[in-house]
């Protein structure tokens, strides 16, 4: 396994093996790994000939006061579980080897980052899709696998990708989960053992919206009053938002002979989570 730093050497490392004619994948991510994001990466490993992963916790993505300087790192450890898929190249650039200072070219997608999660993180939908543009422009892989978990942002680089003519298929995972239930995510590493079983309220919640869902016909307001009524029985959790949208626009009002999609924002003491699920008609 080979770790890349340089955008510049990443490129030609791609650009050999595509004269090779050989079929590049690409799984981005933030490291701090789980096996969620292992899931990806062997789904990645399935599909391609060479398998590269990124680990770069993109500043651009992160608001001012959120927690950017303290998201967990562990480039060793992450490099051990990636070699057990195994991946074939770590790219690994340091944020000034991604952004000069003066850039001023971003990608913006409209009307799917309006809602959900946008509102709460501005800016935060513009650097992601900008980064992962970058990567695209960098590693030119055939194919891309993105997680469930973050559902509005695997629609935003989906429908980046059409608008923009991006050659390269996009491959989602779905949510990966502990035993119990709740999504696995870098982020559970900040909760206390207290926090970690209020947590499980957010799982708990979207199951309560799936089995209204499932029960019955039943309109988005008793999907969403559903979860919300789980969410609220847990006195350490701040709603930030529940919703019920359609699941390839994510507009609200959904027809309910339409994908549906529900999903949960929500403050575990400080730690902000997200959970999801599709229903299906
Ligand atoms: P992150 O490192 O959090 O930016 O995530 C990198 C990729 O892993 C994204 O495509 C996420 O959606 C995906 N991912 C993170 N956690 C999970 C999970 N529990 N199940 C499935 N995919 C995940």
């Amino acid at each position: 396994m080979m770790v890349i730093t340089s955008p510049g050497e990443m490129t030609r490392y791609s650009s050999d093996a595509l004269q090779r004619g050989e079929r590049i994948g690409l799984v981005p991510t933030m490291g701090c790994l789980h096996e969620g994001h292992l899931v990806l990466m062997r789904e990645g490993r399935r599909r391609s000939a060479v398998l590269v992963a990124s680990i770069f916790v993109n500043p651009t993505q992160f608001g001012p006061g959120e927690d950017f300087a303290r998201y967990p790192r562990n480039f060793e450890r992450d490099c051990a579980m990636l070699q057990t898929v195994p991946v074939d190249v770590v790219f690994a650039p340091e944020p000034s080897a991604m952004y000069s200072p003066d850039a001023q070219t971003f990608v913006d997608v409209g009307e799917i980052t309006s809602g959900l999660c946008g509102p709460h993180r501005p800016g935060h939908f513009r650097g992601v899709t900008t980064v992962v543009a970058k990567l695209f422009n960098i590693v030119k892989p055939h194919l891309a696998v993105f997680g469930e978990k973050d559902f509005q942002q695997l629609r935003a680089i989906q429908r980046m990708v059409r608008d923009l003519n991006f050659d390269v298929e996009i491959i989602p995972v779905p949510i990966v989960r502990e035993k119990d239930g709740l999504a696995m995510s870098s982020r559970n590493a900040y909760l206390s053992s207290a926090e970690r079983e209020d947590a499980l309220a957010l799982s708990l919640a979207i199951r309560a919206a799936r089995e209204k869902h499932r029960a019955g016909p039943c309109c988005a307001e008793e999907i969403v009053f559903a979860a919300t009524r789980v969410l609220n029985r847990m006195k350490g959790i701040a709603i930030e938002y529940v919703e019920a949208v359609d699941a390839e626009t994510l507009a609200r009002h959904p027809s309910l002979d339409r994908p549906i999609l529900v999903a949960i924002a929500a403050r575990v003491g400080k730690t902000r989570l997200i959970d999801n699920a599709v229903l299906q008609p």
